[in-house]
C-alpha cells in the first residue's frame, strides 16, 4: 500500500515535469543556454577538456537549485540562466549522486539536508 502510494505520488511529479520539459518555453530556453556556453560541457571545461555533446550523448541542461512541485511553476527557478548549467551524461550522473547523498526525502516526499 505505501509502495503503491510513493509509485503515485513519482508518477504525479513526473508527469509535472514532463510538461515542463516538453515545453516550448524550455526547448528555447535550454537550446540558447546551450549557444551561449559554446555547446560543451561546463565541468569538463573547467578542467580543460572539450566535450561536446553528440546525438548519442547529448549534452543535458542541469538546474543547480533542482525543480520541485512549488518552483515548478516559477520562471524565475525554471528559465533562469542562472540556475543552469550544461553537463555531459557523466557530469550529471556524478551530480545526480552527490545530490543523493547530500539530501534526503522523506515519504511525503519533503527533501532536506541530510543532518538536519
Ligand atoms: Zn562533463
Amino acid at each position: 500500500m505505501a509502495a503503491r502510494d510513493a509509485a503515485g505520488r513519482r508518477a504525479v511529479h513526473e508527469q509535472f515535469a514532463n510538461a515542463f520539459y516538453s515545453s516550448g518555453a524550455w526547448k528555447r530556453c535550454r537550446r540558447d543556454y546551450a549557444d551561449s556556453v559554446g555547446n560543451m560541457c561546463e565541468r569538463c571545461r573547467k578542467k580543460g577538456l572539450i566535450v561536446v555533446g553528440t546525438r548519442a550523448r547529448p549534452l543535458e541542461v542541469h538546474h543547480r537549485i533542482p525543480l520541485t512541485l512549488e518552483n515548478i511553476g516559477n520562471p524565475a527557478v525554471t528559465l533562469n540562466w542562472n540556475n543552469l548549467e550544461l553537463l555531459c551524461k557523466d557530469c550529471h550522473e556524478e551530480e545526480r549522486q552527490r545530490r543523493q547523498q547530500r539530501w534526503r526525502v522523506d515519504a511525503d516526499g519533503k527533501v532536506t539536508a541530510r543532518g538536519t
